[in-house]
């Protein structure tokens, strides 16, 4: 079955072959990884590894800590403001779709000043803005982003400047896509569940320098430096979530690393797009330049055949293609781990089903 879920989503076969061989007894320990203690020496070196693999795939310069939590993407809508904010009153936003949108209204529980620095919502969150759209405060304490809008399907094609502060950056359906510049950003997070592994991590990615300086009243969970000084286990994580993590890393180190993870994302988004465009049958509404490689909505000429479509689809095992319910129509999401092979057997089937129902 492909699946095109927006997350979770599909993982790796082979790490999910790698994961049950090693179920029952995870390399002579007599025990599964579930069972493990996250003090014990088996499941420190599991996790060190871990860290030490994304480190490498990312390039993450030294002044960085990469954090191992939980609570989603969600809970750093709060967690940015509580810990970034040092002392501001003010950050700057960019509102490109419906995940912006829920960064922005947590912030505002945090900071009396959330200037909306750029907002594509007249556009119906249709492209990103360009460089010249984006008004800075001036003295934000930092300039959030989100480069992958996951519902709608919109990418930014530039990294943001921001006059000096930190960028923060939501990349909960784009990091490991492709090479990053992890030095153009003060700190990113990511859920796990699309490109990383199981839901349940959360991956933080933050200069040193910007942690230690909590807003009053935050609580000890949502602060940065407790987790950095405690290498992610001030309390117990997300072990096994944290260990398939790391198969998922070897498994992009083997495949050569995000260079080439990045001609496979961008061969398999070229492959559905140009699907789409080739035929009056299907539509998809975002600008050329700002698609997003990762999600794919699209549409039906006729939406009395989304039903159809989606039946369909499922019988030639492609399985969650259904739109998200704020946008209608169908969404592909494509991460790392779906195969090209996968993007190919739905671009057949669509094709298939324009020719038999269009
Ligand atoms: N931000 C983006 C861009 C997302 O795609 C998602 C989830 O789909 C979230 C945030 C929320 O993540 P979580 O469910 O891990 O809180």
């Amino acid at each position: 079955v492909y699946n095109f879920s927006a997350g979770p989503a599909m993982l790796p076969e082979s790490v999910l072959q790698q994961a049950c061989d090693e179920m029952l007894d995870w390399r002579g320990s007599g025990m599964c990884v579930a069972e493990m203690s996250h003090r014990g020496k088996e499941y420190m070196s599991i996790a060190a590894e871990a860290e030490a693999d994304l480190r490498e795939l990312l390039n993450v310069p030294n002044n960085y800590k990469v954090l191992f939590l939980q609570g989603g993407a969600s809970s750093q809508f709060a967690a940015v403001p509580m810990n970034l904010l040092r002392g501001g009153s003010s950050a700057d936003y960019i509102n490109t779709g419906s995940w912006s949108k829920k960064a922005i209204s947590e912030a505002r529980h945090y900071c009396s000043n959330v200037n909306v620095a750029a907002t594509t919502e007249e556009s119906k969150f249709t492209r990103a803005p360009v460089p010249a759209e984006i008004q800075l405060s001036g003295d934000a304490a930092y300039l959030h982003y989100t480069p992958n809008e996951t519902i709608e399907g919109v990418e930014f094609a530039y990294i943001p400047e921001t006059g000096g502060c930190p960028l923060v950056a939501d990349m909960s359906s784009t990091l490991l896509s492709r090479p990053i510049d992890i030095s153009r950003f003060g700190l990113i997070y990511a859920g796990a569940q699309k490109n990383i592994g199981p839901a349940g991590l959360t991956i933080v990615i933050v200069r040193e320098d910007l942690i230690g300086m909590p807003i009053a009243g935050t609580p000890t969970m949502f602060d940065y430096k407790i987790h950095a000084d405690n290498d992610s286990m001030y309390n117990t994580p997300a072990t096994y979530a944290w260990y398939l993590a790391g198969l998922v890393f070897k498994w992009l180190k083997d495949l050569g690393g995000l260079d080439a993870m990045a001609i496979i994302n961008q061969r398999k988004a070229a492959l559905l797009y140009n699907a789409i465009d080739s035929s009056s049958f299907y539509a998809n509404p975002v600008q050329p330049t700002d698609r997003s490689w990762m999600n794919v909505p699209f549409t039906l000429a006729n939406p009395a055949l989304d039903d159809a479509f989606l039946k369909g689809a499922k019988a030639a095992n492609l399985t969650t293609l259904k739109g998200h319910r704020s946008v209608g129509g169908m969404r592909a999401s494509i991460y790392n781990a779906m195969p090209e092979a996968g993007v190919a057997a739905l671009v057949e089937f669509m094709r298939e089903f324009e020719r038999t129902q269009g």
